[in-house]
């Protein structure tokens, strides 16, 4: 357990290879490793954001997460391993205590492989010479300089030329809106996006049908990507079936399952398809899925920096290892929030990071509690993210009371009100509880129609879809105006919402 961090999550790194490795090298690292091992937990990752995180090393997350918690972290426990605390709780809290909260929106950059296991106490003196300071006098008799040569020193050494993060916002560097779901938004109509399951056999009738219920009700469906690690058709196979259906997919890609090479191949492919609609999100822990679990490596990427690193290709026409792209793909980013995992403050810092790096709009976790939504709400406007990007609020109506509990007891960072969980209990039948479900999913969204900073909903209605068309319709939520891109012209009026 070292002294200022979580107990360490797996052994330290060792270097994939010792080719050119000095026996001095070599002694320099050992000796790095105890001392950092016994003070931060450190897995002698090879590129040290301590200084950014707190002192705590963020390489205690099982995830590997380097910008920020994931959806399922609790105040009392991590996701993964409820055995230890939430890594990034402990950062937030002892940031806050220390002032330092600022250092928490620096997009970090993943891993450089070739420089795991390796010592960086070097790589600091290195760069400290060629950089020439700050210099130690300079601490006594100009501290402004040294603290600004001192930043700058380690802010070369955190971030390297292939990456360059930083806190600032990037915004997306093109004008028309590239799919029809950006171009409802944009619109300013209350705008509807649902999700499908991908079906669990290689029979594509399930999505046909599924398209068929809602593409007239929905400007876009999504198709999740092996959630909850649980095998299933693929994402961008569902994604192009539903486009060559008529309908408009919003593909989901997590990063748990691949490396950095493999997001930049299926993000090319997918724009490459037709597919103009990306959400990112950094995926379900190994252990979530049905036996035998995969081996529980930490992720290679995050969700924020999968947005940087596809807005990075879209944008600038760069792969990640700098590569040019001639023909740059072309996508609307979006990325997932959960307003009922950890606090307002640090969902916002987290919600905040994601837009910086280039989500343009986000999809939450369900809401069933109205006024906890309405306070993450307001931690992101307080951190001007509302003009920024577009809201779609999520939305589950429950189908059965068995649900109600499983979700209310089972499903990370999802708060279902004990007052919802009753009435389904006492809903009767399956009709009757189905029945209520509706009618609990119709008030819900009664408000959240009504609420300022929200641009619509996503409908996770669950092996359910066919619901989707009378919630809205009973709900007075007009269908998408906005058909086709080629006649994209903003209605002058949004289709206003009835009831
Ligand atoms: S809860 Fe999530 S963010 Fe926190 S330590 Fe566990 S895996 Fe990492």
């Amino acid at each position: 357990m070292g002294i200022f961090s979580p107990r360490r999550y797996q052994a330290p790194f060792y270097p994939y290879s010792r080719a050119g490795e000095s026996v001095g090298e070599r002694a320099f690292t050992a000796f790095e490793r105890v001392v950092k091992g016994a003070l931060f937990s450190c897995r002698m990752c090879g590129n040290c954001i301590l200084q950014e995180t707190a002192f705590v090393c963020p390489m205690t997350c099982p995830k590997g997460l380097r910008n920020g918690l994931c959806g399922g972290a609790t105040p009392e426990a991590c996701e993964v391993d409820p055995t230890r605390p939430c890594t990034w709780y402990v950062i937030y809290e002892r940031s806050e205590k220390l002032g330092r909260e600022h250092k928490l929106l620096e997009i970090n950059a993943p891993l450089d492989g070739a420089r795991v296991g390796k010592e960086t106490w070097l790589d600091v003196y290195r760069t400290w010479r060629k950089r020439g300071g700050p210099k130690p006098l300079d601490f006594f008799f100009n501290r402004e300089k040294f603290n600004q040569e001192y930043e700058a020193l380690f802010y070369e050494i955190r971030q390297p030329d292939w990456w360059q993060g930083d806190s600032d916002y990037h915004p997306p560097k093109y004008e028309e809106p590239v799919s029809l779901l950006e171009a409802n938004l944009k619109s300013g109509a209350f705008t509807v996006t649902a999700e499908i399951a991908p079906p669990l056999t290689a029979d594509t009738s399930s999505i046909a049908k599924k398209v068929d219920w809602l593409k007239d009700w929905v400007a876009a469906a999504n198709f999740t990507d092996n959630a909850s690690a649980s095998a299933r058709m693929g994402s961008l196979a569902s994604s192009k079936i539903c486009l060559d259906l008529g309908m408009e997919p919003v593909m989901q890609l997590q990063a748990r399952d691949r490396t950095r090479v493999v997001i930049e191949s299926d993000a090319m492919g997918a724009s490459g398809l037709g597919i103009r609609n990306i959400l990112c999100l950094t995926g379900d822990h190994h252990r979530f899925g049905p036996p035998p679990m995969s081996k529980p490596d930490q992720f290679d990427l995050d969700a924020v920096q999968m947005l940087w690193m596809l807005r990075r290709m879209r944008d600038e026409g760069v792969y990640i290892d700098g590569r040019k792209i001639k023909v740059p793909p072309v996508f609307f980013l979006g990325a997932a929030a959960s307003p009922f995992g950890a606090p307002p403050k640090y969902e916002a810092i987290r919600a905040e990071k994601k837009v910086n790096a280039g989500a343009q709009f986000i999809q939450t976790q369900p809401i069933f509690d109205y006024n906890r939504f309405l306070e993450w709400l307001e931690a992101l406007d307080k951190r001007n993210l509302l003009d920024k990007v577009y809201i779609l609020a999520g939305l589950i109506p429950l189908k059965s009371a068995r649900a109600a509990h499983f979700m209310a007891e089972d499903v990370p960072g999802v708060y279902i009100p004990p007052e919802y969980v009753k009435r389904m209990d006492e809903a009767g039948d399956k009709e009757g509880q189905q029945e209520v479900g509706v009618q609990i999913a119709l008030e819900i969204i009664d408000k959240l129609k009504n609420t300022p900073g929200i641009n619509g909903l996503h409908i996770m209605a669950v092996h359910w879809e066919q619901i989707v068309p009378r919630l809205l319709e009973e709900a007075g939520i007009p269908k998408p105006a906005i058909r086709s891109l080629s006649s994209a012209e903003t209605p002058s009026e949004p289709a206003p919402i009835s009831g």
